[in-house]
């Protein structure tokens, strides 16, 4: 029987169709990589398999036995409870099984005699359940994680907004569900984190679903990869790479059918306009009827929303734009100490490193949003700088990409906003839409669309890639790549930069 089962299940938002009587199932051992475009409907996949979002209409059959875990990186965590508190509390239900089993030995040593054999089944359940590795467990998850660095014993309260996706992250890989859900559990993460967890998942004996848009995490961790495109759900067998062999294969094929399709359609029109009155004409109205009743295949040029995304460019020196001298970042007390770089202009400069260790804090510093604590930076007079900050945040959520690019740039006809807007993969729906409801994926290219919009000769860049598909990633690194001011980007994505960057710095403690 089946983990989940899902049948017919058919939800839209608006006019827009995600899912078109369409199904799904998930059985044991099963490890899924959820993939499509940005908008493709998979956090909304993921939000109606947890009941989140109830769909307009299917059957979706959750199995009783099974326990679901889902990834929440805004779950609220009680204040005053350190990290190792928190994720002890993944285990609560064995730590209570212990105090019942400790009870009843005491009772056992006052001479009751029933309680020994009580007791002794309680300690055979919490063995099974790995009850006496508690703290080994603890220590794996919160080292792949990269919670060590921060300290176990550091109040929840305390931690920046990435390390509380990774403890709720660890928390939930601590408690084993049957079915673990995860939507983009990477974001969070760096590269060698991203490795741990790719390893951890796929070693699971339980099955789960992820959501990624990172396909080396996806080759390492699944065994299965359910593709969502035009409303469907297809689940292919094997590897992340085995699904790319097999996707390329059939749109290729696709494409082979749609061809000879358009050549028939072509040859027959032909047809019936040369023959529609002769002797033919009997003929010629057989083709017309079947020409109408002919089910047209899409065209696959037109199915995906390509961006291409085109900085705004101010002219370059060879001079130095940027020299750091000396610096301290952080908040209360500094994060990284004695920084020392400079950056050339036109240089392509990544910045790399373990999350948590203070690369976005660096870059909040050189925006100056926050000050520095020690040394200095200056950028050359002729600079002008653009910024991409790594969190969705808007001022208001309610308005529209529409109108957040216009209040950014009045000066721009709105048939222009919605220009530049289709153009970095916002269709003209969602440029009417509330940002708020906005994919992830889209709401980013929103960004992407103001940065592009503004003149510039220096790019900062926070981590850009996070929710993008690989049509947008690889639209923003041509654009990176053509770009001809500075770029500091910081990533941990290396198919993304490399090819492109000049230079590197690794940032260590
Ligand atoms: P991404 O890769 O960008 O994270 P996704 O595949 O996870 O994308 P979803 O977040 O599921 O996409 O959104 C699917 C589509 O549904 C998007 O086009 C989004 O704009 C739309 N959508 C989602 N929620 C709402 C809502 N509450 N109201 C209107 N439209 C919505």
């Amino acid at each position: 029987m089946s983990l989940l089962d899902i049948k017919d299940l058919s939800h839209s938002f608006g006019d827009k169709q995600l899912f078109k009587e369409t199904k799904f199932q998930l059985n044991k051992g099963e490890h899924i990589g959820i993939v499509g475009p940005n908008g493709a409907g998979k956090s909304t996949f993921i939000k109606i398999c947890t009941g989140q979002i109830t769909p307009d209409s299917g059957q979706i059959f959750r199995h009783p036995a099974a326990s679901f875990g889902c990834l929440d990186q805004y779950a609220q965590m009680k204040e005053n409870i350190t990290i190792s508190d928190f994720l002890k509390s993944a285990f609560q239900s064995l730590f209570i099984k212990e105090e019942q089993m400790n009870l009843l030995y005491s009772k056992a040593a006052a001479g009751d005699e029933k309680a020994l054999p009580a007791a002794a089944r309680l300690q055979e359940q919490l063995e099974l359940h790995d009850f006496y590795q508690i703290d080994t467990r603890i220590e794996q998850a919160a080292a792949g994680l990269g919670l060590l660095t921060i300290g176990l014993e550091c109040p929840v309260e305390k931690i920046s907004g990435g390390q509380r996706a990774r403890v709720i992250l660890a928390k939930l890989l601590l408690e084993q569900p049957s079915v673990l859900l995860l939507d983009e559990p990477t974001n969070f993460l760096d590269k060698e984190h991203v490795s741990w967890l790719a390893d951890y998942l796929s070693g699971l004996p339980s099955a789960f679903l992820v959501v990624s848009h990172d396909n080396e995490f996806l080759e390492q961790s699944v065994n299965r990869v359910c593709d969502i495109h035009n409303g469907r759900l297809t689940k292919y067998y094997g590897t992340y790479s085995d699904f790319l062999k097999k996707k390329t294969f059939l749109q290729e094929e696709y494409i082979r059918r749609y061809s000879f399709q358009q050549k028939k359609i072509k040859e027959t029109e032909e047809f019936i306009r040369k023959n529609m009155a002769g002797r033919k004409s009997k003929m010629a109205r057989g083709r017309k009827k079947q020409l109408n009743r002919m089910e047209r295949m899409e065209n696959p040029d037109v199915t995906e929303n390509r961006p291409c995304f085109n900085f705004s460019q101010l002219p370059v020196t060879n001079a130095d734009h940027l020299s750091v001298r000396h610096l301290s970042v952080g908040y209360q007390y500094p994060l990284l100490s004695g920084l020392q770089f400079s950056a050339k202009g036109g240089q392509k400069i990544v910045i790399t490193g373990f999350n948590g260790i203070g690369k976005s804090t660096l870059l909040k510093t050189l925006t100056n949003q926050i000050p520095a604590l020690d040394g200095s930076f200056s950028f050359s007079e002729q600079v002008t700088i653009g910024y991409f900050e790594q969190d969705l945040i808007w001022d208001d959520i309610t308005k529209t990409p529409l109108q957040i690019v216009s209040d950014c740039y009045p000066s721009l006809p709105i048939k222009k906003v919605r220009q530049h807007l289709a153009q970095c993969g916002i269709s003209s729906r969602h440029a009417g839409q509330e940002i708020g409801s906005l994919s992830g994926g889209e709401q980013c290219k929103v960004k992407l669309c103001l940065l592009t919009l503004k003149p510039c000769n220096f790019l900062i860049m926070d981590e850009p890639t996070n929710h993008l598909d690989a049509a947008a990633k690889e639209a923003l690194k041509n654009a990176l790549k053509n770009f001809t001011g500075t770029v500091l980007v910081v990533s941990h994505e290396e198919n993304f930069y490399r090819g492109w960057v000049d230079r590197m710095i690794q940032i260590q403690k």
